[in-house]
């Protein structure tokens, strides 16, 4: 017999729910735990996983198929073509080794909760038993509501429940402990299955040697990388985070989303690492960065709870279902200018440079392109969510659904739609030096001074056209009048 623990977004041996439950079990039954991952092309295709994402994942499989070998616990990879397949070949798998028991940690999104639900019906047939928990989010979604019982859509108000609930139940902060050592004998009883090798990626979400090399240098796979980071962050940066989480060019955040994404760390341990750095238990007291990072830390959380509540949002669909019929431009030299950072805004040019160049770009500089997309060009904001996608080396459904649904203002945001950010303004106020725009958008080094935000508009035009630079591809306050006009007619509509 044996008993399984199948991996899907939970990459590391520390801290994992599932992987401790099915240890344990392993344990009482006297039966090995083999470990599984399986990789689904199509899922990746489905889901607009950046190549970017599948390298880093595909690294951190290496990391962890080591670290699991340790404890003699096989890591069996397999590529399954066709997602659909997926529960009939895990079932497959399960009888060749004899296992009357899988683990797994819950995945939100509609497609996987078909996908286990269909898994769970197929071995309860077979009379053998799937157990699906909790890990990924620090309080379950579901179990915070508001006071007339329904589920919260304002941020503010849920994080105060969120942060009682976790006082509350401080369990919840807990780590959870490590998996223990396969009885002895596993190695020689399933010696192949330590064999397996980790795959390369799929043919359509391969990266060019040269950018590999790039990526893997920037983004270092993994869990102890994902621990080293959170250290080095929770000892040097954490206490200033609050002043510094803003300015783009000297970022003060964690850049930890991409082990968040992969579950390389848990927010339990992140959160827990960071109240203990504080001078108070409470997570909404004490020092200023450390309190604003733990409340950003739960908006992943709030983003979760808010999929889990309203699936819909899974299917393309605004939150606000009264945003659903707003006329879109679906101008494509817009959406390319934007794309290759070639719209004369140099600020947002930086920015969707910087997310070609890194997979990653700072939160500031997200939303600015984001409300760019939809409020200056009058793009369809799923086109932006798609194309953030395909390239975010911490791609996650929920938070860029509820980043992009804040940016467009039809997603779970009480601010009216004609908040409308005005890029330049953004740009002096967040890179006011123009430290940010000089590095991402090199041709326009030489400009001096606050012509660096606006170019053609302060003086610096010679300069601009010597270096290639393009005008503005639209006019801001013209764009923003036919922005209000098409949101207007949009919601009437409704
Ligand atoms: P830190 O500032 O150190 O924050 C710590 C952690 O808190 C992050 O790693 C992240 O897990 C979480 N977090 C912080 N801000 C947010 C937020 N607004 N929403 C949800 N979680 C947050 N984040 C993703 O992880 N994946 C995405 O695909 C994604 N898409 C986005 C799209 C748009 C349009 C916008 C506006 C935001 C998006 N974000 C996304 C949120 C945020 O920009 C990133 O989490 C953050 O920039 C990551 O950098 P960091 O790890 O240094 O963050």
């Amino acid at each position: 017999g044996a008993v399984v623990h199948w991996f899907k977004m939970d990459l590391r041996t520390t801290d994992n729910t599932a992987l401790f439950c099915a240890s344990q079990k392993a344990q009482a039954a006297g039966v090995p735990l083999i470990a599984l991952y399986i990789l689904s092309p199509q899922d990746f295709e489905a889901h607009l996983t950046a190549p970017v994402r599948v390298d880093f994942m595909l690294r951190t499989l290496e990391i962890l198929k080591k670290d699991l070998a340790a404890l003699d616990i096989p890591l069996w990879v397999e590529t399954v073509k066709k997602r659909k397949e997926i529960p009939s070949r895990i079932v497959e798998l399960m009888g060749e080794w004899g296992a009357s028991h899988l683990f797994a940690n819950m995945e939100y999104e509609v497609d996987e909760l078909r996908r286990d639900a269909r898994m769970a019906r197929l071995l309860a047939k077979r009379g053998l038993v799937m157990d699906v928990l909790h890990d990924t989010c620090i309080v379950p979604p579901g179990r915070l509501t508001s006071g007339s019982g329904g589920q919260y859509a304002v941020y503010t108000p849920w994080f105060r429940t969120w942060v009682r609930h976790v006082h509350e139940n401080l369990d919840l902060l807990e780590l959870v402990e490590s998996p223990t050592k396969n009885p002895e004998s596993t190695r020689q009883k399933l010696a192949h299955l330590f064999e397996c090798p980790i795959p390369s990626a799929p043919e359509n979400k391969t990266l060019s040697k040269e950018d590999r090399e790039r990526f893997r240098a920037l983004w270092p796979a993994g869990e102890h990388e994902a621990m080293k980071r959170l250290s080095k962050f929770a000892d040097q940066a954490i206490g200033k985070y609050q002043q510094n989480r803003n300015i783009p060019s000297n970022p003060g955040t964690s850049s930890l989303s991409v082990h968040f994404a992969s579950g390389t760390l848990s927010a339990r341990t992140a959160v827990r690492t960071a109240r203990g750095r504080n001078n108070t238990k409470k997570l909404d007291g004490g020092n200023e960065g450390i309190q604003t990072w733990i409340r950003e830390v739960a908006w992943r959380d709030f983003y979760k709870h808010v999929l889990v509540q309203w699936p819909y949002i899974c299917m393309n669909k605004p939150f606000k279902p009264e945003y659903a019929n707003i006329e879109w431009s679906y101008n494509m030299e817009h959406f390319d200018a934007w794309k290759e950072g070639r719209t004369g805004f140099p600020i947002v040019d930086a920015a969707m440079r910087q997310l070609r160049s890194m997979g990653w770009v700072h939160n500031r500089c997200r939303m600015i392109v984001a409300s760019f997309l939809c409020k200056d060009l009058l793009l369809d904001w799923r086109m932006g969510e798609k194309y953030f996608m395909e390239h975010l080396v911490d791609g996650d459904f929920a938070s860029n659904n509820g980043g992009w649904g804040f940016s467009a203002s039809v997603g779970v945001d009480p601010q009216p739609y004609f908040r409308i950010f005005n890029p330049l303004l953004q740009s002096e106020k967040f890179d006011p030096d123009g430290e940010y725009i000089r590095k991402w958008v090199p041709e326009l080094k030489e400009v001096k001074g606050k012509a660096i935000h606006d170019p053609y508009g302060r003086g610096a035009a010679a300069l601009a056209i010597k270096a290639g630079y393009p005008k503005h591809i639209v006019d801001h306050k013209g764009a923003r009048e036919r922005t209000l006009a098409a949101y207007k007619k949009g919601i009437d509509s409704g």
